[in-house]
Parts: C-alpha cells; sequence; structure tokens
C-alpha cells in the first residue's frame, strides 16, 4: 500500500525505479514535486516523467550497470509536472539489491531546485553582508582591537594601525595597555562593570609607537560565552585630537566674544568723560592769556587727543564697519603713526613712509586702519633697541588682474620658527602679560573680510633681522555710478 510507504515523511522526493525505469516506489514529498497522484505512479516509467533532453541523459548515466561503479550526487534534472510545466529538480542515485533472489533497484532522492536556488542566494547574501561588515571594520578610521582574556591584542584593523603607529605584528600578543600613556588599562578586572558583562565608555591618553600622546576615546565590550565565563575583550578607540582642538577654538572663541564686549564698554565709557575733559580744555584755553600756560593746555589738548583715539581704535576691535568706502591709504598710515607718536620720540626707530604711491583703495576704513596699527605696534615691540619700520604701497597688474600691496617691514628681532606656525591663533603671544595675542588672529580676520591675504617673512640672522608682513588686496574699479551720486 502506498500509504504506508515509510518513505513518505521525507523531506524530499523519493523513488525506488526498477533497471528498465519502472517505478516501484514513491512517497508523497515526489508526487507533490510532479502534480500526480501516488498511486498513478506506480507502474509508470520514470523516464515519462522528465523531459526529453533529461530522459537521455537518464538512459545513459543512470543504468545500473554504471551506477554499480558508485552513486551519482547532485545531477541537475527537469521533471514534466501532470500540467505540462517543467520543474527543475537535483537527483541523487545509488543501488541498492534488497534482496538476494531479486534484481537491483535504483533508488533515488529528489530536491527542487527552486528551494535549494532559494537557501544558496539566502547564504550568499549572508555571506555577503558578513563580508561588507568586515570590510567596514577594516577600513574604519577608529581602532577596532580584539582582545584576549587576560587583555592581550589579538587582531586589530588599518584605523588601529594609523592611530597608533605600530605594524598589526608588532602590536599582535602585546598587552593592551601598551596602547596607553597613564595605567588606565594596567587592570581590566578593576572595571566591575565589564565581569556584569557592560560596556566600559572612557576618555583618556592613548600613547603611539613613537611615544606621542593622542586624546581618545575607548569603548570596551567583554564577550561573555556561558553565564560568567569571560572569552574576551573587543574595543573601539577614537581619535579624538581633531575634536579636542576645536573644542579649544570654541572655547577661545567664545574668551574673544566676552573679551571683545568688555573693550567695546570700556571704550564707551571712557568717551564720555574724555570728551567733557577736551571741552574742558577747550573753554580754559580760550580764556587763558599767558602764552606759557597755553602752551601747556595746548599739549594736554594734544595727549587727550591721542587717548580718545587709542580708545576708539584699538579698544573697538569688534565692531563692524558699515560701508566699504575708497580710502587714501597714506592718510591712514599718518593716522596711525599720529597714534604712535609718543612712543616713536626718543625711540631710536626711523619710519620710511611710501604709502602715498597709490591710488584709493575700496575697502572698510576702519578695518584696515585696524590692521596698520596691529602690525605697526608689533613692529614697535619688536625694535626695542631702535630700527626702520618700512611701509609701501603698490598696485600691481598681472595680466589684467589688478590688486594692492601693502607692506609692513621692520628690522626687529624676528621670529623663530616655532612663533611663525602659530602667530596668527588667538591668544598666542610672547610678550607675557604686555600681549593679548589677539592682534594678528584679528588682522588676519579682517583682511579676509575685505577680500585680502597676508603672508608673512622673518628671519632672525644677526645684522638681518626683521620681519615683513604683506597685504594683498583686489582692487576693484569703482562703479561710474558711484561718482554720479555724490554729486
Ligand atoms: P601680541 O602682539 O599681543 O603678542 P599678536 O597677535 O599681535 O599678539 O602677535 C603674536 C605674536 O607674533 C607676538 O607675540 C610676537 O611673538 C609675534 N610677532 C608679531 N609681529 C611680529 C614682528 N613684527 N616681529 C617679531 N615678532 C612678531
Ligand atoms: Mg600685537
Amino acid at each position: 500500500m502506498p500509504n504506508e510507504n515509510p518513505l513518505d515523511n521525507a523531506a524530499c522526493g523519493l523513488l525506488e525505479v526498477a533497471a528498465d525505469g519502472q517505478i516501484a516506489a514513491a512517497n508523497s514529498a515526489f508526487a507533490q514535486i510532479v502534480d500526480r497522484d501516488q498511486s498513478a505512479l506506480l507502474g509508470m516509467r520514470i523516464q515519462e516523467l522528465l523531459t526529453r533532453g533529461s530522459a537521455l541523459f537518464y538512459e545513459t548515466q543512470f543504468s545500473p550497470s554504471l551506477l554499480l561503479r558508485g552513486g551519482l550526487e547532485e545531477i541537475s534534472f527537469e521533471l514534466l509536472r501532470s500540467s505540462g510545466e517543467r520543474v527543475p529538480v537535483f537527483v541523487n542515485a545509488v543501488l541498492r539489491r534488497p534482496d538476494a533472489d531479486r534484481e537491483p533497484r535504483v533508488f533515488l532522492a529528489v530536491f527542487a531546485a527552486r528551494q535549494r536556488h532559494r537557501y544558496e542566494a539566502e547564504l550568499l547574501r549572508s555571506r555577503k553582508e558578513a563580508e561588507q561588515l568586515a570590510e567596514v571594520v577594516r577600513r574604519s578610521s577608529d581602532a577596532i582591537v580584539r582582545l584576549s582574556a587576560d587583555a592581550r591584542i589579538e587582531s586589530w584593523n588599518t584605523g588601529a594601525q594609523q592611530i597608533f603607529g605600530y605594524a598589526t605584528s608588532e602590536a599582535v600578543g602585546n598587552p593592551f595597555s601598551l596602547l596607553f600613556a597613564g595605567d588606565a588599562f594596567q587592570e581590566l578586572g578593576t572595571f566591575s562593570e565589564l565581569k556584569r558583562g557592560k560596556d566600559v565608555n572612557l576618555e583618556t591618553v592613548g600613547k603611539t609607537k613613537q611615544e606621542q600622546p593622542v586624546d581618545v576615546s575607548v569603548s570596551l565590550t567583554p564577550h561573555l560565552e556561558a553565564p560568567g565565563t569571560l572569552v574576551g575583550f573587543s574595543a573601539i578607540i577614537r581619535d579624538m585630537t581633531k575634536q579636542k582642538v576645536a573644542e579649544r577654538n570654541l572655547l577661545q572663541a567664545e574668551k574673544l566674544a566676552s573679551v571683545g564686549r568688555l573693550a567695546s564698554s570700556i571704550a564707551h565709557e571712557i568717551n564720555n568723560p574724555l570728551e567733557a575733559v577736551t571741552n574742558l580744555l577747550y573753554i580754559l584755553n580760550s580764556r587763558i592769556t599767558d602764552e606759557d600756560t597755553k602752551q601747556l593746555v595746548q599739549t594736554a589738548e594734544e595727549e587727550l587727543a591721542r587717548v580718545s583715539q587709542i580708545a576708539n581704535y584699538t579698544l573697538r576691535f569688534h565692531k563692524q564697519s558699515t560701508d566699504q568706502i575708497e580710502v587714501d591709504l597714506s592718510m591712514v598710515v599718518k593716522g596711525v603713526l599720529g597714534v604712535y607718536r609718543g612712543r616713536l620720540q626718543n625711540s631710536g626707530i626711523q619710519i620710511v613712509d611710501e604709502s602715498s604711491d597709490c591710488g584709493p583703495l575700496l575697502c572698510y576704513e576702519n578695518d584696515l586702519r585696524q590692521v596698520l596699527l596691529n602690525l605697526i605696534s608689533n613692529a614697535f615691540d619688536a625694535m626695542r633697541s631702535g630700527g626702520k619700520i618700512t611701509i609701501r604701497c603698490r598696485e600691481l597688474d598681472r595680466s589684467g588682474v589688478k590688486s594692492f600691496r601693502i607692506v609692513v617691514a621692520d628690522t626687529g628681532t624676528g621670529m623663530d620658527q616655532p612663533t611663525l606656525e602659530r602667530l596668527f591663533e588667538p591668544f598666542f603671544s610672547t610678550k607675557g602679560i604686555g600681549g593679548t595675542g589677539l592682534g594678528l588672529w584679528i588682522s588676519r580676520d579682517l583682511i579676509l573680510r575685505n577680500g585680502g591675504s597676508i603672508k608673512v617673512r622673518s628671519s632672525q640672522r644677526a645684522n638681518h633681522s626683521g620681519t615683513t608682513f604683506v597685504l594683498s588686496f583686489p582692487r576693484i574699479d569703482p562703479t561710474p555710478f558711484r561718482s554720479l551720486t555724490d554729486n
């Protein structure tokens, strides 16, 4: 009875076939694959259930005499369903002799190929996913490190190699603490979270092969197998240097903003009493008849004018100018030098002013004044024992591109390389409490705002020491409309 066939429970189609192909037994799974009645299969020849090509192949390859040499595995066939539809299958075949007095029979196991294809595709996909994930790990700029249970490095990625500078072969086998400056990771056992299966996250200082410190964040994960059995750790280490620098810059910008606010309010507070004193001196002057006293009051007036100029020019550095105008550079230079008249006298410093050699420059006047003030002030500071400051202006025309070049050169002490590398940083100063370190930082900002650029050359060679700042501004020709509306 076919229904009692013990093969019916098998997940694949099973067939017992005589030497000529006559089906002696078939399970229900096979009947399902070919979409036929299980009992109707008995007595049919298997060739009738195959496409012509497959039938031919069956006749030549599945004869008992050939199968005697060994079974066949995963031969692909096409079966015919009752509707004529073709079903791709894989077939395994073996030859068996159930009992001595009977002819040997061919036993076939039939797998629907579609299902197998799906399994294969799924397998392929998960393998691809795993490979992609491995690639992400391998290429990550974060260091990803696998550690043994006793916290030795077992493997790591290129990110780790880049951060710490060791070749993989140098790192593997070493204790994790090799990568850190302090003793944060000497003893992983001190982290009770790890024992409880929890991650540990902390920020600390790493140490490269070249013994350089690196700010890093570390995330450690324990790998537990059976509850409580530690098999190892994984660590993800991120280089925080850039982020730390950005944080520091932000902090400095904030400091600067408050310094700016403070300075402008001081300038404001100073201006009012200053104006009052100026007026009082004026009245006083008009009432004095004695020439000597008149002279004294006049000197007081001049000094006072300088104070108000300083208050206006140097303290209000963060104030935004309103509009770009055409500026006569030599007038600005004269104004700035006026501020330093007091310092110039008896300083042994010679001023060479060649600023009247070029036409008007379209820019924010206050910005330009501020920049020149800062540059000239620095030049003074660099020439405690006298020297020469040259201020020069030229109009350039390089293949139709017109620009202004302003040069401020001194014969002062000059700068060493570390100073040159940092001089535009906010709060960088070599002058101790005498300097704010803001002058050049602000100057560069103002120059950029006006579309210009600033370059510096400096030398500390004996008898040839000095510093030259070169500012370049694009020359924008004033529009003809400007002169019309000016009238
Ligand atoms: P500060 O003048 O308050 O120190 P700056 O931003 O104006 O700040 O200048 C930064 C630093 O650059 C100075 O402390 C000095 O070391 C250097 N420096 C700038 N200009 C000159 C110069 N003309 N000669 C020598 N050193 C200079
Ligand atoms: Mg300065």
